[in-house]
């Protein structure tokens, strides 16, 4: 039996939590630590310590360098946050949103390549495997350089009770609402959250000051990583939004969510993938062509289709001229010329001469 590419279903809850748990001892020790390098809230407010010497890489110049902060700084970085929250629009950011601000605003990787790029790439997978009320868990595949072989990515649907509250409404036995909720609630504002270290170190800030940040809130600046507070997901995010806005394994996973909070006394419902489920999805999302579309190349092709379409009813319309044969024609310059009778005509024809002949026997 072949592995299962997405490695076991069971135990990926506690797998999650214990990654989650580590990465907060780490950050809460990174902070006490004496020399701590952290450049927390209150000193980019302005509080700031001239003593402290800490490092940015806004405005150092050369690879890889860095020069030492001073209260200048923490002005830039201030108006920095205000940029990039500009971007975000209250409590929660939709899936097709990321996408297209990690297309339009990207924070540039180590190469040419961005977190988008990669994501098309390198991430062949995002499955939704376990939902418990307004939270749903997917796993993903890990990139070709990472030291784990899937992360996993934490999603909060922020629109879960309004949509628990659209099914009230609905009879027990209407099986079409659950789906039409589900189809609904994947386009409204989420939160994520993911266990990568691109997500910790690059992302996690923005995700906390823009609102949809579905794990532990980073209060510290990224002055090394982002100072510019570019981009805002990493590759696994960007594939499981593009799931999430586009698949039919997230729509029908939701809906067998959706079925049983419908089904329920009291609005609350979890629900499980099963493995061999799960292992099917993957394997058939591996195997097919890799593409996240911006709501910029959607508009395109959307143009380009309704163009076809025009020029091919406008094709339609153009009545076909239709050529007569050339004994025919010959017949009629004939006629024209003087060279053949109506009468004669006639006469041939009712013996049983086609067009042709007459033209042949006539020599004209
Ligand atoms: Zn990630």
């Amino acid at each position: 039996m072949v592995d299962s590419i997405l490695g076991k279903l069971r135990g990926h809850v506690g797998e999650a939590k214990g990654r989650a748990e580590t990465d907060k001892r780490e950050r809460e020790e990174a902070e006490r630590k004496v020399n701590s390098v952290i450049l927390t809230k209150r000193e980019v407010q302005g509080e700031w310590d001239a003593a402290r010497t800490l490092y940015t890489t806004l405005g150092a110049t050369g690879p890889k360098s860095m020069r030492e902060i001073t209260a200048n700084d923490l002005a830039q970085f201030r108006h920095n946050m205000e940029i990039a929250r500009s971007n975000f629009t209250g409590d929660g950011i939709t899936a097709r949103q990321v996408i297209d601000l990690a297309s339009s605003k990207p924070l540039p990787g180590a190469g040419s390549d961005t977190d988008i790029d990669r994501a098309r790439k390198q991430i062949n997978m995002a499955i939704p495997v376990s939902a418990v009320n307004n939270e749903v868990r997917f796993i993903t595949n890990a990139g070709p350089d990472s030291d784990v072989n899937r992360h996993h990515v934490l999603v909060r649907f922020n629109a879960f009770s309004a949509a628990v509250n659209k099914l009230m409404s609905a009879k027990s036995k209407d099986n079409k609402t659950p789906k039409q909720t589900a189809n609904w609630l994947r386009k409204q504002k989420l939160a994520f959250d993911c266990d990568c270290g691109r997500h910790r170190f690059f992302f996690r800030y923005i995700s906390t000051i823009g609102n949809f940040n579905a794990g532990r809130d980073e209060l510290g600046f990224p002055k090394i990583r982002n100072p510019n507070l570019k981009g805002v997901a990493c590759k696994h995010v960007l594939r499981v939004m593009s799931e999430i806005d586009t698949s039919t394994t997230v729509l029908n996973f939701l809906t067998k969510h959706m079925e049983k909070v419908h089904a329920s006394a009291d609005n609350r419902a979890r629900h499980n993938m099963r493995q061999a489920e799960a292992d099917k999805a993957a394997e058939k999302q591996a195997a097919r062509k890799r593409t996240i579309k911006t709501s910029e190349q959607r508009a395109k092709e959307r143009a380009r289709v309704q163009e076809r379409n025009a020029l091919n009813a406008a094709s339609k319309k153009v009545k076909r001229v239709k050529v007569k044969p050339v004994g025919t024609r010959k017949i009629e310059a004939a006629l024209k010329s003087g060279k053949l009778a109506e009468s004669d005509l006639e006469v041939l024809r009712r013996f049983g001469f086609t067009d042709k002949q007459i033209a042949d026997k006539l020599g004209v």
